[in-house]
This record gives structure tokens, sequence and C-alpha cells, in this order.
């Protein structure tokens, strides 16, 4: 599903990727872990096309992502590929339901076509009752589901998360990871998970050690 050939990446001086080659099949659930500035959210970014690296190739669902122009490529990702951040980072002025539409908007869906997809994944989110509330008006938890559900509007074919569960209490960093194994049962969805959290790494199928900006695939 995605293919990742000598991966190399620096900001300045810093070397931050030193040359990842990875693997990630259809319907895997992986997590990527170490520590801090080891380059997992700048990886995560390259896997995303949020942003390129500096050598090596990229490949997504049997397609070559280098040397894509970034009008086709900004429409790639909008299909593809499905983003959940620490912090849910929903627009404040829409409601549930308008911001899960915004990318299927983008991607050309007419508005009503968008509606009942938004509202068919609040409904498997248990969040049905939530359509028109506000982001202010929600829970931690049940922000943080909008999210998911705004990440998989356009069904992509790769859920990117980053640090997804960082911001939730106990109770809900649970049942947010339970909700990713379902989704992928349900759904089929390949997730990528960056997490300092031990417990969810151990849940994934595969665990990807990132060292000093190489992988160790203990
Ligand atoms: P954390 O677990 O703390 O989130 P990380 O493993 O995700 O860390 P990255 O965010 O990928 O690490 O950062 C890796 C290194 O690259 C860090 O030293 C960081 O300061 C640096 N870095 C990341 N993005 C940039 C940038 N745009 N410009 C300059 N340096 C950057």
């Amino acid at each position: 599903m995605i293919k990742l050939r000598d991966i190399q990446k620096s900001f300045g001086d810093l070397k931050v990727l030193k040359g990842i080659d990875l693997e990630i099949h259809e319907k895997e659930i992986v997590s990527i872990v170490g520590p801090s500035g080891s380059g997992k959210t700048t990886l995560l970014q390259i896997m995303g096309t949020l942003d390129k690296p500096d050598q090596g190739s990229i490949e997504i669902k049997g397609k070559k992502i280098d040397g894509l122009k970034d009008k086709e490529l900004a429409i790639f990702r909008n299909q593809e590929i499905g983003f959940i951040f620490q912090f849910h980072q929903l627009l404040p002025e829409f409601t549930a339901v308008e911001n899960i539409m915004m990318p299927a908007l983008i991607g050309g869906l007419s508005k009503s076509k968008a509606q009942d997809r938004a509202m068919e994944l609040l409904d498997l989110l248990g969040l049905k009752e939530r359509a028109e509330h506000k982001p202010n008006e929600l829970s931690g938890g049940e922000k943080q589901r909008v999210a998911v559900a705004r990440a998989l509007i356009n069904d992509p074919a790769v859920v990117l998360a980053d640090e997804p569960s960082g911001s939730l209490d106990t109770q809900n960093k649970e049942e947010l990871h339970q909700l990713f194994f379902d989704l992928r049962d349900q759904l089929g969805q390949t997730f990528v998970i960056v997490t300092h959290d031990e417990k969810l790494a151990q849940l994934t199928d595969r665990t990807i050690h990132l060292i000093d900006g190489q992988l160790n695939d203990k």
C-alpha cells in the first residue's frame, strides 16, 4: 500500500531521516514510535505527501508520487490519504457535520451527497446527535471522533495519525484506539499511527522504531 525507498530529509545541517526503506501493507495498522526528535512526524508528513523528501521515492496504492504536479498531488492526497492530528484541527465556525463534509466538497462531491456520507459516518461513530454542534460544544473525545470522520469522508486508502490520542484522557484514548481497529475491519483502511502510547503500540499489527532518523525493526 505504501512503499518508501531510501527516504532522506534534512532541515539545514540537521539530517532528520537517513535513508528510510519501508513497506506498509493494505489494511495493516502500523505504529511508529521513537524518542522525541527522532523524525516520526517528518516521516509521516512525507508519507502523507505534505512534505517532500530530499531524496528517495514514495509509492502509495501503486502510484508513484515523485514527479506528480502540485495540483495532481493535492487531488491524490485529498482522495487517498486521511489525516488525524493530536489536536483535532476542526474549524471552529462550522458544525461537526460541516467539518466532516469539507474534504468531500473540496474533492467535488455535491453538497447533498457529502452531507449524506458525513451523517453515515457520524452514525457509525455514535455521534449522530452531535451533527449540528460546533467544536466548542463537543467533548475532547467527540471532537477527535469528528476528526476521524473527516479523515474518512473520501474513503481514503490510508489514514495517517500523528499522536491522535495525545490530548485525550485514558477512557477516550482507549475508545479511540479501539475505533481504529473497528474501522479497519469495517471500512478496510490502512492506518499508520505515530504515538508515544506504548499500550497502543502493543495493540498494532507492527511497531516501527525510528531512532535517530533510522528504522530499527525490533
Ligand atoms: P516528537 O516525538 O517530539 O513529536 P518527532 O520524532 O516527531 O518528535 P520531528 O517532529 O519529525 O520529530 O522532528 C525531527 C527533528 O527535525 C527535530 O529536531 C525538529 O526540531 C526538526 N524539524 C522538524 N521540522 C522542521 C522544520 N520544518 N524546520 C527545521 N527543523 C525541523
